[in-house]
């Protein structure tokens, strides 16, 4: 098609992802003409490697714990058996059921959205390139995610490992699985994979797992993966990965000197051997099959580089999402949503600022905010403080005969910075915490929220209470004295 003669769309989005799909749906409800294209399946990591076919997972793994510790609340439960097949099988059932109703790509068309299906290219300061079709566009929107990231290890890449994005491709359920990084992804895979009988031994490089969040709590995650049947290794730099016979991966690590005080005590060097080597290592962002080099996009090594409308500095294209360094479904999408925003009425889109997020471990890591550790870090100079609640002791604790529990507040200068809960339902309850945060409410006031009882959001609550009742002890003394007292 000759590119001069087509009529240009106000918007072309690259990527049908979490981001582009919102991007897509948002462009037709404000009446712009849009055209959308992905070079795979609507729907994007989310639905095809990440979020859905992991929390499927998690979700049988929950039922398989809850089944094993029914005892502790008076429920005899015969030998649990896990028919891994099923497992699998549901996880595909689930993301087909997505695939047909919310990222149907049918749905977009009658909202009026043209749908291009291939790898996009940019051209020209307002083109794209998908096959044969050169589009023009007023504004380029790129939603385009992320990939794994495989560190250079030798023999790693090689050694043909899994990864998040061609795990759930495998038949059945791995027997056997060596898990390299303990993010949130290779924490949650370790538990459930645990959980569902695989043997899973978790590597990883740092002195406790699950780095970015509060260590009180990564501690007590990695006690309960542990107790769900987790080897855990840390510690432990991967210098060198290879595919021995029979399709059996090895991978050497390093481990510090087992008496550190002893200057004569070496570093040790230990392998692992298992069928499957998943590295969950983080990700790369998806840029350099769309030819931005010379286009005038800035992008550093965590994605493309935008201002806070998610404009590039090309101004007239955006990136939204994990291309953009994000990191989550959730900011994707409402960042994608905001891009269009501000496509329509330049200056009313708003990238996400301050997100919560989960880790879906068994119980949910719920995050909001700083942490203990970051707020000393941004505020050196102000009075930073952390709070912290058994939950297990909460009356909601009790009645469920929870394990484990703990909820941490940090507060700058009094005021709420941050909430890290680690109990069951964290990843519903984290979302209305998050808006403390973001309002910085003084951890005093938020004893008014009234959470409803029992649930262990009380106990939160009872953090701020705490404080309040020591305010009140003193200024008690300005209370105006009561008749008898
Ligand atoms: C195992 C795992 C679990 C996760 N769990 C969670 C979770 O619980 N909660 C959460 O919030 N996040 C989670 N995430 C992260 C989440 O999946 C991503 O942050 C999110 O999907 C990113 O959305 P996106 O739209 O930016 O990119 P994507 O969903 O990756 O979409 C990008 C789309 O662009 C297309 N594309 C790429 N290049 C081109 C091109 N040149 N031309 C045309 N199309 C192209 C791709 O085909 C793809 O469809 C998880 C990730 C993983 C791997």
């Amino acid at each position: 098609m000759d590119m001069a003669r087509s009529r240009p769309y106000n918007v072309a989005i690259i990527g049908l992802g979490s981001a582009g799909l919102t991007a897509a749906r948002t462009a037709a409800a404000l009446g712009l003409r849009v055209v959308a294209v992905d070079r795979g399946k609507a729907g994007g990591d989310s639905l095809w490697t990440g979020c859905i076919p992991s929390k499927s997972l998690v979700a049988s793994a929950r039922a398989a714990s809850a089944a094993r510790n029914a005892g502790r609340l008076g429920i005899t439960v015969g030998e649990v058996t896990v028919d891994r097949a099923q497992v699998w099988k549901r996880i595909r059932e689930v993301q087909d059921s997505i695939a047909s109703t919310d990222d149907n790509l049918e749905h977009f068309r009658e909202l009026g959205v043209d749908i291009r299906q291939g790898p996009a290219t940019l051209v020209g300061m307002r083109g794209i390139r998908v096959g044969d079709e050169l589009i023009r566009a007023h504004r380029i929107v790129i939603a385009t995610g992320s990939r794994p990231r495989i560190p250079e290890v030798e023999g790693l890449a090689a050694a043909d490992p899994l990864t998040p994005d061609t795990l759930w491709q495998l038949p059945e359920q791995p027997e056997d699985l060596l898990i390299l990084g303990a993010g949130p992804t290779g924490v949650e895979l370790a538990q459930a994979f645990s959980q569902l009988g695989t043997k899973v031994t978790l590597i990883h490089r740092y002195e406790r797992i699950l780095p970015a969040e509060d260590p009180i709590l990564a501690d007590l995650v990695e006690e309960r993966l542990k107790a769900d049947g987790v080897e855990i290794v840390g510690s432990a730099t991967a210098i060198e990965a290879a595919l021995i016979e029979r399709g059996t991966r090895r991978l050497t690590v390093e481990l510090p000197p087992e008496d550190p005080t002893d200057p004569e005590s070496e570093k040790v060097e230990r392998s692992f051997e298992s069928p499957h080597l998943l590295v969950c290592c983080g990700r790369h962002p998806n840029f350099e099959a769309l030819d931005i080099e010379g286009s005038g996009i800035d992008h550093g090594d965590d994605g493309i580089l935008t201002d806070e409308r998610s404009r590039t500095s090309a101004r007239h294209v955006y990136a939204v999402g994990d291309v953009a360094g994000r990191g989550h479904t959730h900011t994707a999408s409402y960042d994608g949503g905001q891009a269009i925003r501000d496509i329509a009425i330049p200056g009313a889109g708003r990238r996400a600022a301050g997100v919560p997020w989960v880790v879906f471990t068994e119980p949910e890591l719920g995050h909001a905010g700083l942490t203990f550790a970051e707020a000393l870090a941004r505020y050196p100079r102000r009075r930073v403080q952390r709070f912290e609640r058994d939950l297990t002791l909460s009356h909601k604790g009790r009645t469920d005969a929870d394990q484990v529990g703990r909820a941490v507040v940090v507060t700058v200068n009094g005021r709420v910075a941050g909430i890290h809960i680690l109990g069951y339902g964290a990843g519903e309850a984290i979302g209305g915490f998050q808006r403390d945060v973001a309002t910085r409410v003084r951890l005093r006031r938020m004893s008014r929220n009234i959470e409803a009882y029992p649930t262990r959001s009380v106990e939160v609550q009872r953090i701020a209470a705490d404080t309040e009742l020591d305010f009140v002890r003193r200024v008690r003394s300005w209370v105006p004295r009561m008749p008898g007292r």
